[in-house]
């Protein structure tokens, strides 16, 4: 039996209960400043999604991370997200197929 250390969380695009660790953090902090939050440890009110881009897509056509996060995106912000989006899925952490 392996213990597993890493809590599960749910994607707010396709509802997929995955480990944290295959999920990028999205995190409203106090001023209502929304951003893309690698580490996962920033403080606010934070929203899962899939490291795909796809589920961000989603998460935003649908307004899940808005309401996830209780926020209203401007495109300014979606498109911001979006980049550091991309450059968190990036991350060899994230990256689909770079071994591991
Ligand atoms: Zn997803």
């Amino acid at each position: 039996m392996k213990a597993r250390k890493t809590p599960l969380r749910t994607c707010v695009a396709c509802a997929r209960e995955t480990d944290k660790r295959d999920l990028v953090r999205i995190v409203r902090d106090s001023e209502g400043y929304t951003r893309v939050d690698p580490g996962g440890k920033a403080p606010g009110r934070g929203a899962y999604v899939c490291a795909t881009l796809t589920c961000f897509e989603s998460a935003v056509a649908r307004k899940r991370l808005a309401s996830a996060l209780r926020v209203s995106l401007s495109e300014e912000d979606v498109e911001r997200l979006r980049n550091e989006y991309e450059a968190a899925i990036a991350d060899d952490a994230h990256a689909p197929r770079s071994g591991r």
